[in-house]
């Protein structure tokens, strides 16, 4: 099954195409170049449905999008839908991971999760959401190493490394992004 997926991040792309499932998602930045998707809503999912129809309205094909973040227990759930902008709209992930060391500077309580939320539009326009979740809690300090956004500071639990120092076979295995997937493959009955 051949999908379009609202979203130009490669490392999205790379993880779910990873996984070795019977979908295949080429990213609507191939066919649209110059094109951004708006993500204004206040949820996950409000943007992940936003994001799809958006392409859906353009293409009519079978579109797949996905929004998720970061959500912090001692921030009341920050960053949240705006992880991708925590420190300004064109923060880069390292200096995103360093306003949150520094907010949480201090701060015992480290208990955080991703989330992901997929929107898949079906050929007759039917929406449907799919949810995942990844637990973990915020290191001390940030880990260079391989990933994106959150990764180089973010402990999965039963873990002491972040998933920046892990094998990236093991965030696989456990993201909030693999459940939403196989929730969505399972329920299109694709393995
Ligand atoms: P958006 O879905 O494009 O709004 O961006 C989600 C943002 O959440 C990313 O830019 C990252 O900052 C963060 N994020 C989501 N998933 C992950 C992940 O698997 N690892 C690290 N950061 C993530």
């Amino acid at each position: 099954m051949d999908l379009i997926f609202a979203s130009a991040n490669k490392h999205k792309l790379r993880e779910l195409n990873g996984l070795g499932l019977e979908v295949v998602l080429r990213s609507y930045g191939e066919i649209f170049t110059h094109l951004v998707l708006a993500e204004d809503e206040l949820t996950f999912e409000g943007n992940a449905v936003s994001k799809a129809s958006q392409i859906f309205k353009l293409t009519g094909q079978l579109t797949l999008a996905e929004d998720s973040g970061l959500e912090v227990e001692a921030l009341n759930g920050a960053p949240g839908v705006y992880s991708a902008r925590f420190a300004g709209p064109k923060a880069t992930d390292k200096e995103n991971c360093d306003n949150l060391l520094k907010l949480l500077h201090g701060v015992k309580n480290r208990r955080a999760k991703f989330t992901a939320v997929l929107a898949y539009i079906d050929c007759d326009g039917k929406v449907s959401t799919y949810r995942g979740e990844c637990h973990g809690k915020i290191a001390e300090s940030h880990a260079l190493g391989h990933g994106f956004g959150y990764d180089p500071i973010f402990i999965p639990e039963g873990e002491s490394l972040p998933f920046s120092l892990l094998p990236k076979e093991f965030k696989l295995k456990v993201s909030h992004r693999t459940a939403a997937f196989k929730a969505f493959c399972s329920a299109q009955g694709l393995r």
